[in-house]
């Protein structure tokens, strides 16, 4: 019988999402934001703002400042370069990835002088090169240091602290900024620990909430940097904001999104900070043992060449050259009905992502990885055969009681 043949016309159940965002949303989530409209200067409505505002700090590890947007978040990449700099300021872009290029596209439009650390991709930025760029700048042109934490589109983490470390080495007062949009709620992350002055986060990802919603967390450093940043804002300003009732948001806040904060906020704490990172992490470690069973035969790889920073929120995935990773996403979605991520900018159709944040168990995980050793075979992908019997021997492996 040919593929074709054997596909339902439309898929039943329920979609299994393994996408690195937007992320699955819990029913609690979808239900507690299943809202009417409310005054956002109700005293109703403070009562789940105040909460849930606090719950994001504690997320964030921060007891320093934070600003929302209406946004998804490219409007937190902008808000947190326009409240801190002013037009001529060199940034210090490290490469990792997409989203880091993005980052520095944005300075660049925005009148910043992004300075790029270059990194091959699949490595991301020499720590050295970062401490070497740094110590050259006697001058101390350089206004902030720009990293993403997590780049979701390699699927690699840079490690926050020995970055924090490097600045402090080389004795420079730069800015230290950082993208959390792909880490927040599934990576180990401290704002205040790592002295981190702006924060870039985001709803949709380890949050569990739909998209739509972004934040800046700041610290006291950053706030005293905003008061003389030159650079143009209006929605996205910090001091606008700080007028407000609320003290963040410019404009009319998306009252029901506060609903779902507090819940997600619930459902983060009622498991443990440290107990979302250890799922994570247990996860990815499986994922990565149905990579490498793959990878066998001449079949695709991992994308990310260094070990030590295999994301714990996302693996990307090389297909074999002459394979299509849009076609394997295709299979996967059309036939099995699970969503993968797609490969971007220049890894386009070369690359294929498995996302596993935010509210995702064994099982959900299982259903995934089946499907793409599935798509793998039906597309005539070289590859290992029992990628996910070795990620189900892992899971039996670590599961505790
Ligand atoms: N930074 C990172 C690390 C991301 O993963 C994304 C999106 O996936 C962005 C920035 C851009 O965020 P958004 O698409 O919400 O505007």
């Amino acid at each position: 019988m040919s593929q074709a043949a054997n596909a339902p016309a439309k898929p039943r159940g329920r979609q299994f999402f393994a996408n690195p965002g937007p992320t699955n949303i819990p029913d609690s989530i979808l239900r507690a934001m299943d809202r009417a409209s409310i005054d956002f200067n109700d005293a109703d409505f403070n009562a789940v703002y105040q909460p849930a505002f606090a719950g994001l700090k504690r997320v964030l590890r921060t007891d320093q400042h934070v600003f929302m947007y209406a946004a998804s978040g490219h409007g937190a990449w902008e808000a947190t370069l326009t409240n801190l700099l002013s037009p001529g300021d060199a940034v210090l872009i490290l490469e990792s990835g997409y989203f880091s290029e993005e980052w520095g596209v944005m300075a660049e439009k925005l009148g910043l002088k992004p300075q790029t650390v270059h990194a091959d991709w699949r490595r991301g930025v020499d720590i050295a090169d970062v401490a070497a760029a740094l110590r050259k700048d006697t001058a101390h042109a350089i206004k902030a240091v720009c990293v993403v934490h997590n780049e979701t589109a390699t699927g690699m983490t840079l490690p926050l602290a020995q970055i924090r470390r490097a600045i402090d080495d080389a004795g420079h007062p730069a800015l230290f900024l950082a993208d959390t949009i792909s880490s927040l709620g599934s990576l180990e992350f401290r704002m205040d620990d790592w002295r981190i002055d702006g924060v870039v986060g985001g709803s949709q990802k380890g949050l569990m909430l739909p998209t739509g919603v972004s934040f800046s967390g700041v610290s006291d450093k950053g706030l005293a940097a905003h008061r003389t940043s030159r650079l143009a804002r209006h929605y996205f300003d910090w001091s606008v904001m700080e007028k407000r009732p609320h003290k963040s948001f410019v404009g009319t806040i998306p009252t029901a999104f506060f609903y779902g904060l507090q819940e997600a906020v619930r459902l983060i704490e009622d498991e443990g900070l440290d107990n979302v990172v250890a799922r994570h992490s247990r996860l990815a470690e499986a994922t990565r043992r149905a990579v490498r069973v793959w990878s066998g035969n001449a079949g695709p790889q991992f994308f990310c060449l260094d070990p030590s920073r295999y994301s714990d929120s996302v693996t990307a995935i090389l297909m074999p050259e002459g394979h299509s990773a849009d076609a394997l996403r295709a299979t996967a979605r059309n036939r099995f009905n699970v969503s993968l991520g797609g490969g971007l900018g220049p890894l386009n159709g070369k690359v294929f992502r498995i996302g596993h944040l935010g509210d995702l168990n064994e099982p959900m995980l299982l259903g995934a990885l089946t499907a793409v050793e599935m798509s793998l075979k039906l597309n005539g992908v070289p590859h290992g055969a029992g990628g996910v019997t070795a990620a189900m021997d892992y899971l039996t492996e670590t599961a505790a009681g």
